[in-house]
């Protein structure tokens, strides 16, 4: 039968390595499973790489991985698959089937109520109320690890119902020892203010750890702030048949069966209220100090802090203004960003919703000269990167239309950070359709140019073929124009753009002070004066700009 490799996190207790290799020792008596190893992933020996190694010097290719966990976060779903793709690149043709995490369970539920029935009759403590397994009489605190995962959390808060299901505890109130709420001392303050008076703290663990120890030293904190309650803590579940039931059930049922996680309500796959940051987050393996690869990468890593030590940049084009024009993707990355570069026309109502440990940083406002201030960005970006952040550089439109945005990535691949593109709904475009322009249509104009206008006709630096422009019929879409439409106007039609060609400009397309001015092209430079267009604006002209429907606001 397919050899089983049993993975756990590790632990710094000494205690809960011990109890974990006694389940492996039992689930391998068993003899139902034809070999059996086990290993941790970080903390504790042996290290996952020498059981799978021990298993494939047996002669093993296939195997069954088992993350030993209570439930699906980081280190079932990410952590312990990332150090099984280790393996399989260190031993070529391995292939392995992965298990489902424990919980929930009945088997699990079970245990935990007999763990707390074992806390009801202990006499202990002396000022106790009188021992004896009185359930109607008892409150329970079901205790997690505590995730940064909602699943996670949630899977405790069900385990917590299931447990009280027709168990006839008085209530079961779900809590956590780290990264969630409510706390230890919250729940148990909370069941006191329901009228409790004896509680058992059930640790919702498979061993002893650090955690663990903690729930107990919290719970005799409170209890000795509230000598009136009676707080008993339960043992965690702990190497038991009945654990090493459920490990050859998973087994089984990697085998067998259909053992998606509990994939609709992931967050790194569902944007889920305050967890955006976890959508498609790359898992990378944990490294195990005996492992040979584990040197490089040392991260305080206290089961809190999983911390993203490789800073990356996205260039991200925000769209025209408004917040709901940015790409899913932009929003995502946006969601996910550690710091955000923002330009002055980028969507300014995407930065209220933004975590509030967020760093933003005003590329305008960017120190140093004006004429260094791209430089000054590059650097910016590059230094936040190499810190370890994720960077979003954000882009009014696109960033590869008038934005600079090649720049800046060529600043990051010269440096070496890896950096991303994330393409926009470029103004030129969007500015016209807001406006109800359709810069092409059948029969009208088959061809749109979008230009900048920053440098007049003329200008010893311009690039643009203004003449072409003119003897050209389609469509122009001009950029940062405002001060050289009067200019540009009279180019186009003393070389050959009808003096009657009519031209729409387009102030703050998308925004609530959106408005447009018509005119003819001989005249747009003195009507746009007259009406005081300001930038940001786009001038649309050309025989589309006949077909204009009445825009959200004109
Ligand atoms: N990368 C941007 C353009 C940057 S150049 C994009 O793709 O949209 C800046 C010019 O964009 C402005 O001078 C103006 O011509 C145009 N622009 C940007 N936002 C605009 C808006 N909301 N309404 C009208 N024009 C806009």
């Amino acid at each position: 039968m397919t050899a089983l490799v049993i993975v756990g996190h590790g632990t710094r207790s000494a205690a809960g390595v011990d109890q974990f290799a006694a389940l492996v020792e039992r689930v391998r008596r068993r003899g139902d499973i034809g070999d059996v190893e086990g290993g941790f992933i970080e903390l504790s020996r042996p290290p996952l790489t020498d059981a799978v190694s021990a298993l494939v010097a047996r002669g093993h290719r296939a195997l069954v991985a088992l993350p030993l966990v209570l439930t699906a976060a980081g280190h079932g779903k990410g952590d312990i698959p990332a150090a099984m793709g280790r393996e399989q690149q260190r031993h070529p043709g391995l292939t392995y089937r992965y298990g489902r995490p424990l919980g929930p369970h009945p088997l699990l539920h079970e245990a935990l109520a007999e763990r707390i029935d074992a806390a009801l009759a202990d006499p202990s403590p002396a000022d106790a109320l009188p021992a004896g397994v009185d359930r109607a009489g008892t409150w329970v605190a079901l205790i997690g690890r505590g995730s940064t995962d909602p699943d996670a959390n949630a899977e405790v808060a069900k385990v917590a119902r299931l447990l009280w299901e027709g168990r006839g505890y008085a209530g079961v109130e779900p809590g956590f020892i780290s990264l969630a709420s409510p706390s230890v001392p919250e729940v148990l303050d909370r069941l006191r203010r329901l009228g409790a008076r004896r509680i058992v703290v059930a640790p919702y663990f498979l061993f002893a750890g650090v955690l663990p120890d903690r729930i107990v030293a919290q719970s005799a904190e409170f209890a000795a702030a509230h000598p009136d309650l009676d707080v008993r803590v339960a043992e965690v579940i702990g190497d038991c048949d009945a654990l090493a039931d459920l490990v050859l059930e998973r087994h089984a049922e990697a085998l067998g069966g259909d053992i998606r996680m509990n994939c609709d309500t992931c967050a790194y796959r569902v944007l889920m209220p305050g967890f955006a940051d976890k959508v498609g987050r790359p898992q990378r393996p944990h490294d195990h100090p005996d492992d040979p690869v584990g040197h490089h990468h040392h991260h305080g890593h206290d089961h809190h802090d999983h911390g993203h030590d490789h800073g990356s940049v996205a260039v991200v084009g925000g769209g025209p203004g408004p917040e709901d024009l940015i790409t899913v993707r932009g929003k995502a990355l946006l969601d996910a960003a550690d710091v955000v570069v923002v330009d002055r026309l980028a969507p300014q109502g995407l930065l209220a919703g933004l975590r509030p440990d967020v760093l933003v940083v005003d590329a305008a406002k960017v120190p140093r000269g004006p004429s260094m201030a791209q430089d000054a960005i590059n650097e910016a970006l590059v230094s936040h990167a190499q810190a370890g952040r994720r960077v979003v550089r954000l882009k009014g439109g696109d960033p590869y239309v008038f934005g600079r945005g090649h720049e800046e990535v060529q600043a990051c691949v010269a440096a070496g950070v890896p950096v991303t593109v994330v393409p926009g709904v470029s103004s030129a475009l969007a500015a016209p359709a807001l406006a109800g322009v359709p810069v092409t249509h059948r029969g009208v104009a088959h061809d749109v140019t979008v230009v900048s206008g920053h440098l007049p006709p003329g200008h010893p630096d311009s690039l643009v073929d203004w003449a072409a422009l003119a003897r050209a019929r389609g469509t122009v879409v001009l950029l940062m124009a405002v001060d050289t439409i009067a200019k540009i106007a009279a180019v186009l039609v003393e070389h050959g753009r009808a003096p009657e060609t009519p031209v729409l400009a387009v102030q703050d397309a998308g925004l609530p002070g959106q408005r447009s001015v018509p005119a003819r092209l001989d005249e747009i430079g003195a009507v746009a004066a007259r009406e005081g267009v300001g930038p940001p604006a786009v001038f649309v002209l050309g025989p589309v700009v006949a077909l204009h429907t009445t825009g959200p606001s004109t």
